[in-house]
Formats: C-alpha cells, structure tokens, sequence
C-alpha cells in the first residue's frame, strides 16, 4: 500500500505546478531503516577524522549550489529567496564547519574521576558512542537548514539517520539528500517521503532514536510512540515568544527588530515574535513605530506568502478572534493574493489585551505582531512566562545589565536582550526551550546529549584476590564501612575525624587478611 502522503504540487511563490514527488511505500519504511542499522555497526567503526572528512564535504556542495537551493527552498515555501540564502543557506554552511572543528575533541574519550583510596588501581574511560540509527522527522518551515543541524553532527558521529521531511517541501528533502552522493556507505542516510503515516511508521521501526521538529500535537503522538518502544526523542515544538519593551529601550532598534522578528518567514518561525508586551510609559510611540515598519514592508519581497492554505487559515482565525474580543487592527488583518504571494496575508499589527485569546495565546505562525501595554515590568514577566511554550524570548532595554538579570527569570531556552531569536543560525548555540515547547537542543556541544551515549570502560588493573567489598561479608567489613561514613563526612569534630581515620587504619589490613584468606579475621 503506497503511503497516503499529499505532496503540494504547487508552489506558494509563483502558483506554477511543481514535480510531483512520489511517496515511500510503508512497507518499505522498516527496510530502509534496517538497511542504515546494518551500516551503521560499519560507519561508527570508520575513525572519526575520516567521517567527519567525508561529510566535511557537504559544505562546499551546499554554498556551490546556493542559489539553486535557495530557488527551490523559495518555490517550495514561498519564502523569500534572501532569507532563504541567509537562513537556510550559509547557516547550513556553517553549520557543517563548527561540527567539523568541535567534534574531535568533543568525542574524545574523557578519564573518569576514581578514588583510589576505594578503588584501587582502576581507571574508567567515558567515550562518546554514536546513539545509532536515528529517525530525523523534520517540518516544513526551515527545509534545508533544520534537517542539516541534526544530520551533519549525527553523521559525522557515527549514526546511520533515516531522513522524513515534510510532506510540504519533499524536493528540498530529496535535494538535501542528494548533496550526500558517494560521501557516505550504502544505506548510512535513508530518505522516507511521505506525510503523518509515513513519520508514524518511522517512529514505530527499529530506530535508536527520534529527533523530531514539529507541532506539539505531532510530538506528542512521537512521544507516546517513542514511550511504546522504549526509546528516547528529542522533541523540539512549538513556541509563542514575548518580546517585552522597557520604557528605557531604544524604540526606533526596537520596533524594527519586532517588526523583523515577526514577519520573517511570513511569521511561520517557532522564533518568531508572537507576543509583545510594552510598558505602558511608551506603548503608544512604540505602537506607532511597529505600525509604520509594518506598513513600509512590502508583500511579495520582504514577506512572502503563506506555505499552506491551512496555515494561512490558522492566521485568519486568531486574527477574527482577536477583533472579535476587541482588539484592534492597526495594520494588515486580511488574506491577499497579489502576485508573488499566492497564499499572502498582510503584515497585521493588532493593540490586544486578552491572554485567553488564541491570538495571544495559541502559536498563530503568520506575519501577526499582538502587542499588549502592560504597567511594568513585573507584569510583562509574569505574562510572558504564563505560555505553555518557551522557546525564546526577548528583553529590549538600554540597560544591558538590567536585561541581563531579567533574562535570568524568562521561562525560555533562549533569551535575548536587544534582539530577537536569530542565534537559531549559529551552530555554536544552543536552541532548545521549555514547556509544550520540549526538551530537544540543536546548535552546540549540548545537542550531543542527545545524538551520543555515554559508555564507561573500566580497566582494573588490581591483582588481589578479592576486592574489598566482594566475599565474603564479615563484621569487619561493616565496621569498615562505618569507619568510611565517619571519614567521608560522619565523623564531627578534629577529635572525631582522628579517630576515625584511625579506625579505618586498624580496619584496614584485618579486612585485607580476610580476602586473602577467604575467612572471617580470627578475632570474630
Ligand atoms: P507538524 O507537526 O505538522 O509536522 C512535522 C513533521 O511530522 C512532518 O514531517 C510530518 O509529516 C510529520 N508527522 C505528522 N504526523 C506524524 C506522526 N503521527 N508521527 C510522526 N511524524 C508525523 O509540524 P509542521 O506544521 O510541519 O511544522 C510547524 C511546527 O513546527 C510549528 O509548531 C513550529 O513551531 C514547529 N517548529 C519548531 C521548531 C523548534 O526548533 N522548536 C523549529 C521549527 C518548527
């Protein structure tokens, strides 16, 4: 049975037919996933210095093929081709460079701390192993460079990835894809195409792990199916980020960057700002600051359409219920379909103060600044960590250090302060939330948390008969045990510690007899 996976077959950009993209069978699934675990073992035994050589060179590929890939990113999501370029494309670029210099010392084995009091002449070694074969199921949004934040690091670490991308930018996948040709071993980076069914049956096959982008209500059913088997995920969701404006920020920086960090990707940014909260001393100046940046940007070149008619009906509900509560539409609020922007929806700035409202309160994803005046920053805090989401969050204040502090009590996994989310590009940081948001990080040394386990050897290079705490188990074994609990920390006093610490002496070579002899010392 062929999976039930609608591709789009029409471009939000240009409204021209696109290839038709055909889907994985579901059948085919668990083969392609057992394929990469038969060449994971292999991959993983392949020294890191020549995997991480061998994808290295996905980074030159990708900056030589720039415009093409930001061409079909821009037909497939309508996004403009620039930030295409920007985000998607030099990102990724970068992204294989950091990985490519921090890995060889980041999994380089670490020596693990051992007391040689207790455990004498023993070493433990804590390597960094691949986590295996991994499910990447990723969203439409950020085509090329979300998918690349997780299969670069996981590949060059070892693991074999099987590959989903959204059912809505499938040619971006397969190109995506395509850069790897003849890098890797047969089988190392698996592509499934096709829609829910097909992530679903991914998650149900024989993956070591899933990292998945998307919607909380997707990655609840990846959690649920990841529970079933047994195997961890990293989940990276939704968001619905404050920018809360103190009466001290530099208003004109502020409005343009709310402005950016709104409509940028049409709004459809797990980063994008969702909320603004003003203190009430400048909320009219500020307002009146978005309003005219909002209403200077032009449809079609800076803000490009919708991906999806259904996203595009997402914009239009929170949109008619924030009027419906009486908000007010200060810019934009209504769909468009001019030329260049098919699926359009106008850069809408709405003056609302309703935290119950979709609006306000569920992730819109669509060019849609809310702004709330609040009468300090107190309240600002407390609304904006009121969200069940927490991705980012951002401060805009002349007070650096003030921002500093606040950031401190956002609930959010990243928070900026006189700017807004773009370190969503920078393969150095870390991007991860809180809440509905998830666990999972991409972007620096953490995200190895999740594509790595530890595994500890142990080298013992202890000849005695018997280790001390082995058989068998006598008086002086306990007595030696309480003489360790009073010299680690028991013992209270200069006197106590001394005597302890004298006990254990005593203890000491009684106990070393009784493993030598196998027997309980005489004197018991
Ligand atoms: P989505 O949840 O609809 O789909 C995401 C992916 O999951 C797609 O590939 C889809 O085919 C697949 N899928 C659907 N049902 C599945 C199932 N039952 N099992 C397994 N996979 C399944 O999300 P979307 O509409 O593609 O993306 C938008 C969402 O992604 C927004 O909520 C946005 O905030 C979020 N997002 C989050 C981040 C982040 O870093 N936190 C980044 C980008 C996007």
């Amino acid at each position: 049975m062929a999976s039930e996976a609608v591709f789009a077959t029409t471009s939000p950009a240009t409204g021209e037919e696109l290839e038709a993209i055909e889907a994985t069978t579901l059948e085919a699934i668990p083969e392609i996933v057992s394929r990469a675990r038969d060449a994971q073992e292999k991959w993983a035994e392949v020294p890191l210095e020549k995997r991480i050589k061998a994808v290295e060179k996905v980074k030159h590929r990708i900056l030589e093929r720039a415009e093409e890939i930001a061409k079909l990113v821009h037909l497939e999501t309508g996004k403009p081709e620039e930030e295409a370029l920007l985000g998607e494309v030099l990102a990724s670029g970068d992204v294989v460079g950091y990985w490519a210099e921090v890995l060889p010392e980041e999994l380089e084995p670490e020596e693990a701390e051992i007391d040689a009091l207790s455990y004498p002449k023993k070493s433990g070694w804590i390597h960094r192993e691949a986590r295996g074969t991994l499910g990447v199921i990723m969203p439409w949004n950020f085509p090329f460079a979300l998918p690349l934040r997780t299969i670069v690091p996981a590949l060059m670490a070892g693991n074999a990835v099987v590959f989903k991308p959204s059912e809505l930018t499938p040619r971006t996948g397969r190109l995506l894809a395509s850069l790897f040709d003849g890098l890797l071993p047969d089988g190392v980076l698996g592509v499934v195409q096709g829609g829910g069914d097909a992530g679903a049956r991914l998650c149900a096959s024989d993956v070591d792990l899933v990292v998945f982008t998307g919607s909380p209500a997707t990655g609840r059913k990846v959690a649920h199916a990841c529970a079933d088997r047994l195997v961890p995920c990293a989940l990276e969701l939704g968001g619905k980020d404050a920018a809360i404006v103190l009466a001290d920020a530099d208003l004109e920086r502020t409005a343009n960057g709310i402005v950016w960090g709104a409509m940028m990707n049409a709004g459809q940014n797990c980063g994008a700002v969702e909320r603004v909260y003003v203190e009430s001393k400048v909320a009219k100046e500020l307002t009146e600051k978005i309003v005219a940046a909002t209403k200077a940007l032009r449809l079609g070149t800076d803000v490009g359409p919708l991906t999806s008619a259904a996203q595009r009906s997402v914009v239009e509900r929170h949109v008619t219920a924030a009027k419906e509560a009486g908000g007010q539409i200060l810019a934009g609020g209504e769909s468009v379909d001019e030329k260049g922007a098919k699926l359009g929806y106008r850069p809408t700035v709405v003056k609302i103060d309703d935290e119950k409202n979709p609006l306000v309160a569920e992730e819109t994803f669509g060019p849609v600044v809310p702004i709330t005046e609040v009468a300090d920053v107190e309240e600002a805090i407390k609304r904006a960590n009121a969200s069940r989401y927490g991705l980012t969050a951002s401060i805009w204040t002349k007070d650096v250090s003030a921002g500093e502090k606040l950031a401190r009590r956002l609930r959010a996994g990243v928070v900026t302060v006189n700017n807004h989310s773009f370190t969503g590009a920078i393969a150095s940081m870390p991007w991860t939330g809180v809440g509905e948001t998830g666990w999972g990080v991409t972007g620096s040394v953490h995200a190895l948390d999740h594509l790595t386990r530890p595994r500890l050897v142990l080298l013992d290079r202890n000849r005695a008969k018997r280790e001390t705490w082995w058989y068998p188990y006598t008086p002086t074994l306990k007595k030696l045990a309480l003489a360790f609990a009073a010299v680690r920390g028991g013992a209270t006093g200069i006197g106590g510690r001394v005597s302890a610490v004298l006990a254990l002496l005593g203890l000491l070579p009684k106990r070393m007899k009784e493993l030598r002899t196998g027997k309980p010392a005489a004197s018991e």
